[in-house]
C-alpha cells in the first residue's frame, strides 16, 4: 500500500462555487465569496474582524506592518516554526528572538518568553503548533505587563481553541493559513483576525491590504472614490480562491471530526509503546485545548532512531516526515542568534520528531496499515 503524507480533501462543492464566480463576474479580491468566507469565519471563531489574505505568510506580513515593527525592534517567537514567522519580522528590519518550547505542546515556554524580554522587545508571536496552542491567558497577561503586542501565528490552528476561545482571537492580531497542507485549504490563502476594538487600526489594516488605498471603504459605499492613503501591498485573495475555500469551510466541523478519529486511533494504537524504548512520546492534547487535529507526531529516542523509522516506513510505502528544522540552526537563522544560545527542547524535537500521514479522507485500511507497519518497526527496534 502507498500512503502519502497528505492528500487533498474535496467537499464536492468547490467547482460549482468557482463556476459561480465567473457567472457572477466576481473574480478579484473582496468579491461575493470573500464576503461569505469572512462572515463564516467571524461567526465560527467569534472573531470581531476577519480580513482575508493571499497566504498565511502575507497575514503575518500585514500584521507586522500594522504594529509598526521597525529596524532594531525585537520580536520573541519560537525557533520551532515555519520561516514565514521570522521573515515577516526581518522584512521590517526587526530581529527575531528565539525562545524555547515546552516538550509536550511544542509551543513557547512562558518562562522563556519572560527571559527574552528586553527594552527593545516590541512583540510576542506565539505559534500554535499542530492543532494545539499556547496558554494565551498567561501570554496576554505577560504582554500587558510589558506593553507588548501579541500576534498569534495561528496558521495551523484554524478552528482550534484554548479554554473555549478560538486560537487566533486571543492576541491583538491572529494570523491563519489556508495553504494546501493545512486543514481547510484554498491552495494558497490566509486571513488575519483583528481582535482589538480599535476602528482606526482596522481601517489601517484594510488600507495596507488594499495596496495602500481605502478601496474597502469605497466598496462599502462609505466614500465615493478611493485614494492612496498609506503604505500597502496587495494582500487580498482572488474570489476564485475564496469560492474554493468557502466550500471547505462549510464543512469545518466534519473535517475536524474526521481528523480527530484518525488521531485518536493512532493514540490508542501507540499508547503501549510510549517509554518502551524507541518511542518517547506522541501528540498530546492538554485538557484546556480544543484541537483541530492538524497533525500527529511521535518523538523517537534519538536522531538515529528517527532516521531508521522514517526510512523503514518509506520502504513500506508510507511517507512520514520530519517537521520544522529549528530556525536558529538553519543557514538564515544562524545569522540572528548568539552562538552560545541553546534551545535544548527545540533541538531535541528537531532531531527526533516524525510526523505521520494524517489527511481528512484517510481510510480505515490506510490508518491500520500505518499503525501495523509502525508498531512492527517499533517492536523490532525495542528487540
Ligand atoms: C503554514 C504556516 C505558515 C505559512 O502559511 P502560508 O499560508 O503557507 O504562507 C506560517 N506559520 C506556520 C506556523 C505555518 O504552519
Amino acid at each position: 500500500m502507498k500512503i502519502p503524507f497528505n492528500k487533498l480533501f474535496i467537499t464536492g462543492r468547490e467547482v460549482d462555487y468557482i463556476s459561480q464566480t465567473m457567472e457572477l463576474s466576481s473574480i478579484s479580491g473582496d468579491g461575493i465569496f470573500d464576503n461569505k468566507v469572512v462572515k463564516l469565519l467571524e461567526d465560527r471563531l467569534h472573531s470581531p474582524k476577519i480580513l482575508t489574505t493571499t497566504s498565511g505568510t502575507h497575514a503575518l506580513e500585514l500584521a507586522m506592518m500594522l504594529i509598526d515593527i521597525n529596524p532594531g525592534d525585537e520580536v520573541i517567537m519560537p525557533s520551532f516554526t515555519f520561516p514565514s514567522t521570522a521573515n515577516s519580522v526581518i522584512r521590517r528590519g526587526g530581529i527575531p528572538v528565539f525562545a524555547d518550547i515546552e516538550p509536550e505542546s511544542l509551543t513557547m515556554k512562558l518562562s522563556e518568553i519572560k527571559r527574552k524580554i528586553t527594552n527593545r522587545t516590541k512583540a510576542i508571536v506565539p505559534v500554535h503548533y499542530g492543532g494545539g496552542g499556547c496558554p494565551m491567558d498567561d501570554v496576554m497577561e505577560l504582554a500587558s505587563r510589558y506593553s507588548l503586542h501579541v500576534v498569534e501565528d495561528a496558521a495551523q490552528a484554524v478552528g482550534a481553541a484554548y479554554k473555549g476561545k478560538s486560537l487566533g482571537t486571543w492576541g491583538h492580531i491572529g494570523c491563519f493559513s489556508f495553504h494546501g497542507t493545512k486543514n481547510f485549504v484554498s491552495g494558497e490563502g490566509g486571513a488575519v483576525s483583528i481582535n482589538v476594538d480599535d476602528q482606526k487600526l482596522i481601517q489601517r489594516a484594510e488600507i495596507i491590504r488594499q495596496k495602500g488605498t481605502n478601496r474597502s471603504q469605497f466598496l462599502r459605499g462609505e466614500v465615493d472614490r478611493y485614494n492612496w492613503m498609506d503604505v500597502g501591498s496587495s494582500f487580498a485573495p482572488s474570489d476564485i480562491l475564496m469560492a474554493f475555500l468557502y466550500a471547505q469551510l462549510e464543512d469545518m466541523d466534519m473535517i475536524i471530526e474526521k481528523r480527530k478519529q484518525i488521531s485518536e486511533f493512532y493514540r490508542e494504537k501507540l499508547k503501549k509503546y510510549i517509554h518502551s524504548g524507541a518511542l518517547v512520546s506522541m501528540t498530546t492534547i492538554p485538557s484546556d485545548i480544543t484541537s483541530n487535529y492538524h497533525n500527529f507526531y511521535i518523538l523517537s529516542r534519538d536522531k538515529k532512531t528517527r532516521d531508521i523509522i522514517i526510512s523503514r516506513m518509506k520502504q513500506k510505502g508510507i511517507q512520514a516526515v520530519i517537521h520544522f528544522v529549528p530556525l536558529h540552526t538553519a543557514p538564515m537563522g544562524a545569522t540572528f542568534v548568539n552562538k552560545t544560545e541553546e534551545l535544548p527542547v527545540t533541538e531535541m524535537v528537531g532531531n527526533t520528531q516524525i510526523r505521520l500521514p494524517l489527511f481528512t479522507d484517510m481510510q480505515y485500511e490506510e490508518q491500520t496499515y500505518v499503525m501495523d507497519e509502525l508498531t512492527n518497526i517499533l517492536e523490532e527496534l525495542n528487540g
